[in-house]
């Protein structure tokens, strides 16, 4: 039976960690903001969004929403943007996605300073990971490397499939996971024989969106698989792992919810939190 990767122990570890660098940072007078911008009413951002703004209440970080109306235009929105980058008291800025349809989320993320940009979504950050220099990492593969390495994984030499070459999860993911020396495939739809690669993966992490997608016969007996995908079914979510069969395989095993999820709000709140110590050096 697989250990389980607790999200939530690993989070609350790391929240409590955050507020002693929230209260040192409070003690040399110096607030902590993030600002949130939610255009539209997006059920499920509205959820993530609420998380957000909880998870920064618990540290004494400052939070502000800007709600936004669904027809904000792309000029009304990268304004708001252009003058939080102003804003001395924030110090993370966040797009919550998807932006409705007829706005441009490349352009309106590429905005934001990239010293602000804690979501690391940015084309600067983004392009610093994929060359090796320091700079803001996305939150949910930042997450997963914390897990990986807090449950003592090995990574070195290890073989690594991520399934999903998305900008914001599977891509990082690699490449964080290539950091770290493993030998990394990356799957996508149009993957021939996705088994084929699976198997042969001593760590798996899957960011598909899809419920059930991956089955005890994918999975290399022993393997750490992350489980990334969020999927309503009914009123439960799900991840892309079926969980009960995969947990007698796996050796290590994330569960949806309380895992990965977890780790990205700690994760966005570790980079304000890095944003503001930046700013107070
Ligand atoms: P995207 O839709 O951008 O990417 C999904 C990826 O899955 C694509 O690369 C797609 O391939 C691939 N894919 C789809 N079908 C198959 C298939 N049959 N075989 C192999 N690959 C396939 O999603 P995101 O990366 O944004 O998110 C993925 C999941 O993770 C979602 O459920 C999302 O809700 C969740 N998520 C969870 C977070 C958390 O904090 N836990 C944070 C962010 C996302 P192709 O490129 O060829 O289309």
């Amino acid at each position: 039976m697989a250990i389980l990767l607790d999200g939530n122990a690993m989070a609350a570890e790391l929240m409590a960690g955050l507020k002693q660098r929230v209260t040192a940072l409070k003690c040399r007078g110096i607030s902590v903001g993030l600002a949130v911008i939610l255009v539209g009413d997006d059920p499920a951002s509205q959820i993530y969004v609420r998380s957000k703004s909880k998870a920064c209440e618990k540290l004494g970080i400052q939070s502000e929403t800007f709600q936004l109306p669904e027809r904000t235009s792309q000029t009304e929105l990268e304004a708001l943007i252009q003058s939080l980058n102003q804003d001395k008291h924030i110090d993370g800025i966040l797009v919550q996605l998807p932006l409705p349809d007829h706005l441009d989320e490349a352009a309106a993320l590429r905005k934001i300073s990239p010293k602000k940009d804690v979501d690391g979504f940015h084309i600067e950050n983004a392009g610093k990971l994929f060359t090796g220099q320091e700079g803001v990492t996305a939150c949910t593969p930042k997450g997963i490397l914390y897990m990986l390495k807090a449950a003592g994984i090995p990574l070195e030499g290890k073989e690594a499939v991520v399934i999903g070459r998305s900008n914001i999860v599977g891509k990082p993911t690699a490449m964080l996971l290539m950091k770290e020396n493993c030998t990394v495939t990356i799957c996508h739809s149009h993957t021939v024989d996705l088994a084929a690669h699976t198997c042969r993966a001593d760590i798996l992490v899957t960011a598909v969106g899809k419920a059930g997608f991956v089955t005890a016969d994918m999975v290399k007996p022993g393997a750490a698989v992350i489980d990334v995908g969020i999927n309503r079914i009914e009123n439960k979510v799900v991840g892309d792992v079926d969980f009960d069969a995969v947990e007698q395989v796996a050796g290590y095993i994330s569960p949806v919810p309380g895992g990965v999820g977890k780790m990205t709000i700690s994760m966005l709140m570790e980079n304000t939190v890095e944003a503001a110590e930046r700013k107070a050096r």
